[in-house]
């Protein structure tokens, strides 16, 4: 029979999209290392929130455990993921003498610094985060046990109690919504007007960029495809920004064989971005399964031009061989 010609798709791709500045280093981190050292190298943690991408690492000689305590006794280097660590796990790599390489990104250190600073100077932090993300774990764990509360929503903040007379301050995680910060941040200064807090929030410039993309997008299509992670922060965050916006299908997947095309039937204009920590090779498989049941044509919509670079830790620069 003869083919039934394919309904066109105009896709609009955001940008920027995809790898942060702090995505490619902890990855340039990981095969450094692997260069250098040789495998293996242990990694606690994925090292970003992308299952591509630890795969093919692990091919390369990357050993990725859970915990610290799962690392033999050894002179290979283990390696902290993009997201950070509680002071804790380095001090018990330090007592154990273990080789450690930090891929923390840079912006996350920052808020750690951020937080350390109010402490000392006698003020309760508030930490305004999701539980269990591996990098709310790591900045509550910067203080001692206490020092930190953690708030999720509006309603979490307007039940929050002080302790008695202790000045307050907040950090933020850097991956959350940048609406949603807004108005926990609002509400926290009424609250607290003299809290001491971050010049506009610790959200970092990726995630803010990746949203803003999304935003400028979704009004535009019907349908939004987010690449990215079940347990990546910033790809939950754009794909709720597109349903926000009116996208009938806002939707996370990590791979194209997680596509439901029953969803995508009689869509003619789709967005199509990633979170940091997916590969563009992703973005193009997605393209690629489109375009067998589609005649798309592709559009990029650029709100901002990136150029972050973050060089690699001091250990892993050339000059320190
Ligand atoms: Fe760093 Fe932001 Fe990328 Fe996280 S999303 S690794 S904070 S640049």
């Amino acid at each position: 029979p003869a083919a039934t010609a394919k309904p066109p798709l105009q896709i609009l791709l955001c940008s920027p999209r995809g790898f942060c500045a702090g995505v490619t280093r902890a990855i340039d981190v990981v095969e450094t290392a692997l260069k250098r050292f040789g495998p293996p190298v242990y990694v606690r943690h994925e090292i970003v929130h992308n299952r591509f991408v630890v795969e093919s690492l692990k091919a390369k000689g990357a050993v990725f455990v859970k915990e610290l305590d799962e690392v033999p006794d050894t002179a290979a280097p283990v390696i902290f993921s993009a997201h950070g660590v509680p002071k804790t796990v380095s001090e018990a790599a330090a007592s154990r003498k273990l080789t450690t390489l930090d891929a923390t990104c840079p912006l996350v250190t920052k808020v750690h610094r951020e937080a350390e600073i109010h402490f000392k100077r006698g003020r309760h932090v508030i930490l305004v985060g999701h539980a269990g993300h591996p990098e709310v774990v790591g900045t509550m764990g910067q203080l001692p046990e206490g020092a930190v509360t953690l708030v999720e929503t509006v309603e979490d903040i307007e039940a929050f109690a002080p302790p008695a007379g202790k000045e307050l301050a907040f950090v933020t995680q850097t991956t959350l919504s940048v609406d949603d910060t807004r108005d926990a941040i609002t509400t926290l200064k009424r609250r607290f007007p003299a809290i001491a807090g971050p010049h506009i929030e610790d959200i970092c410039y990726a995630t803010t960029n990746r949203q803003e993309a999304v935003k400028q997008v979704a009004p535009q299509v019907e349908a939004m495809v987010v690449v990215g992670a079940p347990n990546s922060s910033n790809s939950q965050r754009l794909r709720e920004a597109a349903e926000r916006l009116g996208c009938k299908v806002a939707v996370l997947v990590q791979r194209a064989s997680d596509l439901d095309w029953s969803r995508f039937q009689g869509v003619s204009r789709l967005g199509l971005t990633a979170g940091a920590s997916a590969p563009d090779v992703l973005i193009e498989e997605i393209m690629a399964a489109f375009a067998e049941r589609f005649a798309i044509t592709v559009e990029t919509v650029t709100t901002v031009k990136e150029d972050m670079f973050f060089p690699l830790p001091r250990e892993l620069r050339p000059d320190a061989a």
